[in-house]
């Protein structure tokens, strides 16, 4: 498997991709462009990715069969989705190289095996407490005080399977809400604002990295993104440090994401790590040499990796739900760019594309003593 880890995949070469939503369909878009082929795996029968891709296999990813016949069918293994069973990433990368490796799963897929691992990295992370009963809950409510957040160790995002609990919130009432499941409490940090550093790691562990983008979420959905995001250059030093030291700890190839909280006094706490391309780095489509889903591509190609190097600032905000209607005052508007994802139904709070606008990265001005 070294062998085949070390020679980059030839045009023509197929890309196997484990789910089939919007981040599989924009890989595998990006993947075409290099002359590569994908294949998408995912259970659901409609799937945005599906529309694009050269083959498909809409099965449960405990179908061992159908696992077998997609591994038999490509070149390499990747995924676009983080809950992927363990079973399954065992299963397949005994087949086909598979990369993000299976520690990048395993250390992201529950969120106090990432709490545990960041901290062991010595990276900062909100207070924490494990939480498996009310009793638990009372007792860490206890040991981390209101604000604080609950949240589901297992299968959350975009703000599903949370809820902040506060002075006067019934801890009976917040472990209901997120259905009594085994949860992390997490201390509340009043941050200023939220950022995240996307990343490309190749397979000799040369790294590329993105300018840091500044993220606004509304009820827990990532609503918009700019980038550069307006942080001071140490803080910027930092992050970036903190990403290639979680890169390297998870022996990373592929594009990674990690998301911070930065606090009035610009220390930075890590949120969460996610082991793939990211929303947060969509504006790289649009605004950067080389996006975050080519370099992904390159990444586990075994091919080099293009320039992270950006030419313009740009704002990206995501279409989410009913805002899809306005596609068609959208795409009249010239410096719109606009991605839509093929999806049928723009049920509320389902991500139905984005846009991107770009402007003029800041020209530093005269200074005082120029004449
Ligand atoms: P997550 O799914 O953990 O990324 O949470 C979604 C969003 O909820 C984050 O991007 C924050 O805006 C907010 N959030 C999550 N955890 C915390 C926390 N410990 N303190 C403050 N805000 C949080």
């Amino acid at each position: 498997l070294a062998e085949v880890l070390g020679k980059p995949l030839s045009p023509g070469s197929t890309i196997g991709i484990l789910g089939g939503g919007q981040l599989g369909r924009m890989l595998a878009q990006a993947a075409a462009q290099l002359g590569l082929k994908c294949h998408i795996f995912c259970p659901e029968k409609t799937s945005p990715a599906f529309e694009v891709a050269a083959s498909k296999t809409a099965a449960s990813y405990n179908d061992q069969d159908a696992l077998k016949a997609f591994a038999d069918s490509v070149d390499a293994i990747t995924y676009e989705f983080e809950n992927i069973p363990s079973e399954t990433a065992e299963f397949l990368q005994k087949l086909k190289p598979m990369n993000p490796g299976p520690k990048a799963l395993q250390m992201t897929q529950d969120r106090i095996i990432e709490k545990r691992f960041l901290r062991d990295l010595a990276i900062p992370v909100p207070a924490f407490a494990p939480v498996d009963t009310l009793d638990d809950l009372q007792k860490a409510l206890i040991e981390i005080g209101t604000p604080a957040v609950l949240k589901t160790r297992r299968m959350g995002y975009d703000g599903k399977g949370q809820a902040v609990i506060r002075e006067d919130t019934s801890p009976e009432e917040a472990f209901l809400k997120i259905g009594k499941k085994a949860a992390i409490l997490e201390a509340f940090v009043p941050f200023e604002r939220e950022v995240s550093i996307i990343m490309t790691t190749d397979m000799q562990g040369e790294s590329w990295v993105y300018a840091p983008s500044e993220n606004s979420h509304e009820n827990g959905i990532l609503s918009k993104s700019h980038a550069p995001a307006h942080i001071h250059e140490d803080t910027e030093v930092e992050a970036i440090e903190i990403a290639g030291a979680i890169a390297e700890a998870l022996n990373y190839v592929g594009t990674l994401a990690v998301e911070f909280f930065v606090t009035r006094d610009q220390q930075l706490l890590v949120n969460e790590i996610a082991p793939r391309v990211h929303n947060s780095g969509h504006w790289t489509l649009d605004a950067c040499v080389t996006s975050q889903f080519e370099n992904h591509i390159r990444a586990i190609a075994g091919w080099p990796l293009g320039s992270t190097r950006h030419h313009s600032a740009a704002e990206m905000t995501n279409l989410i739900g009913p805002d899809h209607d306005r596609w068609l005052e959208l795409a009249a508007d010239p410096e719109v760019n606009l991605h839509l994802y093929g999806k049928k139904e723009a049920r509320p709070g389902r991500k139905m594309g984005h846009m991107t606008r770009l402007t003029s990265l800041a020209i530093p001005g005269p200074s005082a003593n120029d004449t």
